[in-house]
Parts: structure tokens; C-alpha cells; sequence
């Protein structure tokens, strides 16, 4: 365990060592402006811009480092948190981490799967089947609320070869586009939990400065996830046919519009479109009237 002092001014952020949360995870942090200097351990890397140091871990631990006060933040994913609540809760204690952001990220589903050529009517017809997950308290939570008594069959890893090995009957666990449960003949047939990554804060007050930074992160955070989806449109549209080429112009509230010098029938259009700008609306904005189109990336945006 990296060794942290109590009053130490550096805000510390968890973030998974090496996995599919670490690239998006590193990848927003230097959208917010984080310049990170790593050391040789790869256990911890240094802010050099902000006081703000990432410690790498296993995604599992991070709810605990978090809420036992080691790290300040931490970036880990929906069904981590989750779990961890339920299994707190059942040892009855509260969980004390906070989340303070959804993200765009890690986006996933925990789901049950049934072996290909099974027949599945209905959940009720895993009652008395084994079903193997890494995620035993949202699972029996799930059964439980639907009136189904299943045998969960913990595992560590590997959950989607258990069918195969005769261990289970079924399996819950993650899933994204689905490969992995194709590759191993299963057939995905009830969602459990749509996931995604989040950024949590532990529950203990931080001095001011330590807390100013944190807000400044999360306004951060905001900036990226808007610019993500937004486009900046530029185009030239007939004065007539105005009111109509607002009202195709995806997530904008105020257009800027401009004269256009010589054209007093024409004005030009600028605009922050919040959604993404796709062909079908550029060939719907011509239709209307528009020309001279051009469309934009945003690259920070701070409202
Ligand atoms: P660690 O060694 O840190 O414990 P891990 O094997 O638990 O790693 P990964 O497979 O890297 O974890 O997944 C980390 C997180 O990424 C998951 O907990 C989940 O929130 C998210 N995720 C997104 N898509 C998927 C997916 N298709 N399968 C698994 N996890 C996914
Ligand atoms: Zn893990």
C-alpha cells in the first residue's frame, strides 16, 4: 500500500492499473488537463500541473480506498460501486463513498446467459439451476426481488467457460458487444445491470484547497463529456428560410446570426449543436435553403 499523509495538500485519484477502465480513464484525466508523470513502479503517477496524484489499482479496490480516506477520488465502474454496497449492506454497515459523477465511459451490462440451444422461458426457468457469477450480491438481489431461488456459484474469473466445465447452468456477468458470450455458444437473455464508469469521493470533508480542486475537476469532467458529443455548424442559409433551419439544428439554443455582406436576402449562421451533427441532418439543412455548410469539432467548452 502506498503510504498517504493525512494532511497531504495532493488530492489522490484511484484508477484501475490495467484494464479497460485505465485507457478512457487516463485519457479524461488529460482532457481535463492533467499532465501525469509516471515512476518506474507504475504505482503512482505525479500530477505535474495540478496537485492531483493517480495511485494505479485494481478496479475491485477501489471503493475501499476511497471510503477508508486513502484516496481522495476514484474512477471505477457502476457494478464495482454496486456490488460493494450490496455486500457492505448485508454486513450492515452503509457504504461511504459518494459518487459525484456519471461518466461516458466503460459502459457495459451485467447479464444472465444460458448455453446456446437451451431453451429460456422466462427467468423463472433458471429456479433451482446453478448460476455462476463474480457478482454474487447483485445477482441474489436480482433473484430475490424476481421470487426465483437459484444456486449462485461464486467465481473469480473466467465465469463464461463454467456452462462448458459443467459448473453451472447459466452465467451473470459482463457484457459489451456480446463477442465473448458468442465465442463461448451463450445466449445473453436477461440485463441484471447497465453499468457505466463514475467517479466517486470519499465521505470525509476536504480542507478547502483540496476542495477546490475537486470542483474544478468535476467542472472539468462536465466540459469533456459536452465537447465529446458537440459540434460547432457553420453555413449560410436564406433569411425566409431561417426559422425552419433552427429548428433542424440538432441540441442548439442560440444561433449566432450574421449579415452577410452584399446578400441582404442571407445571413450566416453559427452555432453549438449538444448532439452529434450526422449527414441526414446536413442533407436536411441543404434541402432547407442551406449552403456553404461546415461543421466543426469542439475543443473545450466551459459553460
Ligand atoms: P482488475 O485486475 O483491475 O480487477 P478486471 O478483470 O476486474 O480487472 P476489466 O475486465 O478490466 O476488470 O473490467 C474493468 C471494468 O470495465 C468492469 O468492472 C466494468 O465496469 C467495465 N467494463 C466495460 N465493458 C466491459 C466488458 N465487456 N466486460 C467486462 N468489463 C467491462
Ligand atoms: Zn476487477
Amino acid at each position: 500500500m502506498v503510504p498517504v499523509m493525512p494532511d497531504d495538500p495532493r488530492l489522490k485519484l484511484a484508477v484501475q492499473k490495467s484494464g479497460r477502465l485505465t485507457e478512457p480513464s487516463l485519457d479524461l484525466l488529460s482532457r481535463c488537463g492533467l499532465k501525469l508523470s509516471r515512476g518506474k513502479d507504475q504505482l503512482m503517477g505525479f500530477g505535474e500541473n495540478m496537485p492531483l496524484d493517480v495511485l494505479f489499482v485494481r478496479d475491485d479496490d477501489i471503493p475501499d480506498l476511497v471510503q477508508e480516506d486513502v484516496c481522495d477520488l476514484g474512477l471505477v465502474g457502476l457494478n464495482v460501486l454496486e456490488e460493494k454496497r450490496l455486500e457492505l449492506a448485508a454486513r450492515g454497515h452503509p457504504a461511504r463513498f459518494q459518487c459525484v459523477r456519471v461518466l461516458d465511459f466503460g459502459r457495459c451490462r451485467l447479464s444472465l446467459a444460458v448455453p446456446e440451444g437451451v431453451a429460456f422461458g422466462g427467468l423463472s426457468s433458471l429456479a433451482g439451476k446453478r448460476i455462476a457469477t463474480t457478482y454474487p450480491y447483485l445477482l441474489g438481489r436480482y433473484l430475490r426481488e424476481r421470487d426465483v431461488s437459484a444456486e449462485i456459484v461464486v467465481l473469480s474469473g473466467a465465469v463464461e467457460i463454467a456452462p462448458r466445465l459443467g459448473r453451472a447452468d447459466a452465467i451473470c456477468d459482463l457484457v459489451s458487444t456480446g463477442s465473448t458470450l458468442q465465442a463461448n455458444h451463450l445466449r445473453e437473455v436477461e440485463t441484471v445491470l447497465e453499468s457505466h464508469a463514475a467517479l466517486i469521493r470519499t465521505p470525509v470533508a476536504l480542507p478547502p484547497g483540496k476542495d477546490e480542486w475537486v470542483q474544478r475537476l468535476l467542472k472539468r469532467i462536465e466540459g469533456v463529456q459536452q465537447v465529446r458529443e458537440s459540434k460547432y455548424i457553420l453555413l449560410h442559409a436564406p433569411r425566409a428560410a431561417l426559422a425552419q433551419i433552427r429548428r433542424l439544428l440538432p441540441g442548439c439554443e442560440a444561433p449566432t446570426i450574421i449579415p452577410l455582406e452584399g446578400h441582404p436576402d442571407k445571413v450566416a449562421v453559427h452555432a453549438v449543436c449538444r448532439e452529434n451533427v450526422f449527414w441526414e441532418t446536413l442533407e436536411d439543412l441543404k434541402k432547407a435553403g442551406a449552403s456553404a455548410l461546415l461543421v466543426l469539432p469542439v475543443e473545450k467548452m466551459l459553460d
